[in-house]
């Protein structure tokens, strides 16, 4: 089902399990602030999601409500990370909010692909 970016925060949805260590996840990256593992399913041969460790469905809800401290800590991770080796050759941020954008999980993600050439974009 998709996300109604209106939704109140699930403190049960996959990536809160994570976040707490109820999941397992494949870590890249972690700080107090921000946690990133990579996709279980994907779509490039570099597939990583970076979220922030605070309660945020979306980017709309993410802008408004989290601190300067935390904005400027998801920016960065999403900054160290591009700068692997791995994605020498560029990489793309992609954040689906909502249903139109047929985000799945109710908890804000940047993905980032990479590793090949990602081929049409939408815009
Ligand atoms: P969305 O469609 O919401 O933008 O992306 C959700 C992403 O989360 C999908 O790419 C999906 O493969 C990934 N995902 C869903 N469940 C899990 C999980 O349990 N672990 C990991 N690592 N990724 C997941």
């Amino acid at each position: 089902m998709t996300v109604d970016i209106h939704q109140p925060y699930d403190d049960n949805n996959i990536f809160a399990r994570i976040i707490r260590g109820e999941i397992p996840c494949k870590k890249v990256f972690e700080n107090d602030q921000v946690l990133a593992f990579h996709d279980i399913n994907p779509q490039a041969p570099v597939h990583i999601l970076v979220i922030p460790k605070g309660r945020y469905v979306s980017w709309d809800d993410f802008s408004e409500k989290a601190s300067d401290t935390e904005i400027a800590a998801l920016t960065r991770a999403v900054g160290q990370i591009s700068r692997d080796p791995a994605l020498n050759n560029g990489y793309r941020l992609i954040v689906n909010c909502g249903h139109d954008a047929d985000q799945l999980v109710p908890h804000l993600h940047i993905h980032i692909l990479s590793g090949k050439e990602l081929g049409a974009k939408l815009i």
